[in-house]
């Protein structure tokens, strides 16, 4: 039986090792599912992948574990440009184009995250995951063989940043709103396209190149990037006229 500590970088998983060596609960590996955009671009933006880099160290040098980052066998530019109808183990149903919302969720995280973590569920282990115990909607996750430390030892989500913060550990996401999560996600905000199309313009080149081959719309309400683009550029052009040069 290995116990295993699912690592997001969030605020409750980085915490785990540390309520594990606390209340002397084992611990034998912490795993963590790198997405790649691309061979060698990563989904998750250049702050956070610091801040990954830097945590790694923390807790290989406090708790002796090193951190397992684990692919998919394809990065999303791979299935976003699978031909659809070709279906494969690692892209079902064939997607081809932004992730639409299925029954089944969209085919990015089922692709590039859950086929690395099903690969686990295989083993005789149990899961240690973060999950807060003021965050009763989630605990039907929770079964004999996915336990959440934090629910636990009633360690809540204000708690669990604080923790992380004294640690060391405190994700960018919280305190520079850097963007978790991929930098393509349909799912973001408007603030965030406009973030990213000002801080990482090559980026942003090649969502509006993955857009022009899409066969569907980024946003379900039929918004593609070319659009934000659009209204991006309107929006600079406004407040030039209004004497801001450098929007
Ligand atoms: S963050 Fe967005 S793009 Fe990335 S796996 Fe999740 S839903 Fe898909």
């Amino acid at each position: 039986m290995q116990y295993i500590a699912s690592l997001s970088y969030g605020k409750d998983s980085i915490i785990i090792p540390d309520v594990c060596k606390e209340h002397g609960l084992p611990l034998d590996r912490i795993v963590h599912v790198e997405i790649m955009a691309t061979d060698t671009i990563p989904a998750d933006l250049p702050p956070m992948m610091e801040f990954k880099k830097k945590a790694d160290r923390i807790i290989k040098d406090r708790y002796g574990i090193e951190v397992e980052h684990l692919h998919a066998k394809k990065n999303y530019e791979e299935c976003f440009y699978h031909k659809r109808g070709q279906k494969t183990k690692y892209c079902p149903g064939g997607a081809t184009g932004w992730p639409m919302l299925s029954f089944h969720g969209a085919w990015c995280n089922k692709t590039l995250k859950m086929s690395c973590l099903s690969k686990l569920n295989k083993l005789d282990i149990i899961q240690y995951i973060g999950i807060a115990a003021d965050e009763p909607n989630r605990f039907h996750n929770l079964t004999d063989r996915k336990r959440s430390p934090l629910v636990e030892f009633g360690i809540t989500e204000a708690m669990a940043r604080e923790r992380a913060e004294k640690l060391g550990l405190l994700s960018p996401i919280y305190t520079q709103s850097a963007r978790g999560g991929c930098w393509f996600c349909h799912n973001q905000s408007i603030g965030q396209l406009r973030l990213l199309r000002k801080q990482y313009p090559e980026y942003w080149a090649l969502m509006l190149k993955w857009d022009n081959d899409s066969p569907v719309t980024f946003k379900p309400d039929g918004m593609t990037v070319h659009d934000f683009d659009e209204r991006f550029r309107n929006e600079d052009a406004q407040l030039k006229m209004e004497g801001y040069e450098d929007a």
